[in-house]
């Protein structure tokens, strides 16, 4: 057997035999995968099929034993090392070419302690785990809106979905993590313990070290709530734009409605001369009792001459997975995003003109209106500062054929571009793509600074950079 080949850290490509890899191997609860072997495949392959990386050895995880020892492994010989969880990042920061990759997506237990309203979750959980877990029991916290997405890189970098206007972001229910750090060895992380690697853990990434195990705070919910869907020619997006601003202006912590401009996909209850057509849905989530919400849903249900109002109780798990088959693995994807304060007749200028040119049938404009729960916590108590944020815009460009790239990424640049002037300076660092590591300074605000002491502190050698990266 041939060398193994493993890019350093820094420079330079380290050269390990056969025999380097036995002892490891011998010590794994888990597996070691070089190019070729069954599994490797699977591991480096990641939700967006723009990101084709090839990794020098995988670790498969069995267990936080095996990320200590990955991690001792690459410092001893100085290896560049990648963090794969559920593999959603869509900038591809889970893998990267030459690297030793620590596999996480096969560590996915997760404990619900139904008294305490805890649950103790493992870093390769999806969305679809934690919710099916929790929802036996009634429970839940906020996670996002696409159930194949994982819990680990979603949480690090914040986590918002549905449940968040009232509830507030994952890291808000965050209570404490297991975290190995740069130097190998396992620390627990909370207010009361190592607060301040907590504190740059809930929003900063996956630059401070590998979290082996979350502890969430759980809230009672479901097993229905009041949701669904309101679809809407284009052609009155204009005037439903303007009265969907005034709608959630009023609305309560307990309803969210978002609006999704795409072209309509084949859904079974949208009259087939629909199919393929622009349509403006606003997609809504009521966490109380239905008779409320019917009550505080129907000045919406009333506006315009909808094409559909699918609008019912629905169990929150159903509810949890709608989007996922618009959002399947294996297409080309290019995402931007901006946070804006106030949606302003400006940008519903820019958001009709673009969306009425839409590159591909699957691409979509997201606004999410956050808020409530979550612009409570002051700045300064996460690391994650878009607080003062109530919409986040995702554009979501998605394709299938490589030869679209340029059409489809040139016209996702040309909305950001243009919507720009109406943004605020933060964005959500889980929706940034690979080129957007610029922003980062921006992104964090007042929050920066301190990130990069506690980076300096934790990772000074910055082991941990196939990520958002917060250089030390
Ligand atoms: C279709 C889709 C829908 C989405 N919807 C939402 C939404 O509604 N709300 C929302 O908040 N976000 C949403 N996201 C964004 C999502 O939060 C990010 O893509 C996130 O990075 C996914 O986490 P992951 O574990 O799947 O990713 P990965 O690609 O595996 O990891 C992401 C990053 O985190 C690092 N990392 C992963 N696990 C660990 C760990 N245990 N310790 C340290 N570092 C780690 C990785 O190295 C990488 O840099 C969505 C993404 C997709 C693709």
């Amino acid at each position: 057997m041939n060398d193994i080949k493993i890019n350093r850290l820094n420079d330079g490509i380290a050269s390990l035999t056969p025999e380097a890899l036995v002892g490891f191997r011998a010590a794994l609860g888990g597996q070691a995968l070089l190019p070729g072997d069954i599994g490797y495949d699977q591991a480096r392959t990641v939700w967006n099929a723009t990101v084709d990386k090839r990794p020098g050895l995988v670790v498969r995880c069995a267990g936080p034993s095996d990320v200590v020892q990955a991690v001792r492994f690459a410092r001893q010989h100085d290896l560049l090392l990648a963090v794969r969880a559920g593999g959603h990042n869509i900038a591809g920061k889970a893998v990267a070419d030459g690297a030793l990759l620590i596999d996480l997506s096969q560590m996915r237990s997760i404990r619900v302690d139904r008294a305490a309203r805890v649950a103790w979750v493992e870093p390769g959980a999806t969305l679809a785990d934690f919710d099916r877990e929790t929802q036996a029991f009634g429970l839940t916290t906020p996670v996002g809106i696409n159930s194949t997405t994982g819990i680990a890189g979603l949480t690090l970098g914040g986590g918002f979905g549905w449940t968040s206007r009232n509830f507030g972001m994952s890291i808000d229910n965050l209570i404490c993590v297991d975290v190995v750090t740069a130097d190998g060895q396992m620390h627990r992380a909370s207010e009361k313990e190592n607060a301040d690697l907590f504190w740059a853990l809930r929003g900063g990434g996956g630059n401070f070290g590998i979290v082996t195990g979350f502890e969430f705070r759980l809230h009672a919910l479901g097993p229905q709530v009041l949701s669904g869907l309101l679809i809407h020619p284009f052609a009155d997006a204009p005037k439903l734009l303007r009265d969907y601003r005034s709608f959630v202006a009023q609305a309560p912590d307990e309803l969210t409605a978002w609006v999704v401009l795409r072209k309509a996909p084949p859904l079974p209850f949208l009259p087939k001369e629909w199919h393929g057509k622009e349509v403006m849905i606003i997609a809504v989530c009521f966490l109380g009792d239905p008779g409320v919400g019917e009550r505080a849903l129907a000045p919406l249900r009333t506006l315009g001459r909808p094409i559909a109002d699918v609008i019912g109780p629905h169990p929150f798990v159903g509810w949890q997975q709608a989007f996922d088959p618009l959002l399947t693995a294996g297409a080309r994807n290019y995402w931007k995003s901006h946070d804006f304060r106030e949606l302003s007749d400006g940008l519903f200028a820019q958001l009709v003109e673009f969306a009425g040119r839409l590159p591909t049938e699957e691409c979509e404009i997201f606004i999410a209106n956050v808020g409530g729960a979550m612009a409570r916590v002051p700045v300064e108590a996460t690391a994650f500062a878009g607080r003062d944020a109530n919409f986040v815009m995702n554009v979501h460009t998605r394709w299938q054929e490589a030869r679209d790239d340029a059409r489809c990424i040139g016209w996702a640049r040309e909305f950001y571009n243009a919507t720009r002037p109406y943004a605020s300076s933060t964005a959500y660092v889980n929706f940034l793509p690979d080129e957007d590591g610029e922003r980062l300074s921006s992104t964090y605000g007042g929050n920066y600074a301190k990130l990069r002491e506690i980076k300096a502190k934790y990772d000074p050698d910055n082991a941990f950079r196939v990520n958002q990266n917060i250089k030390p």
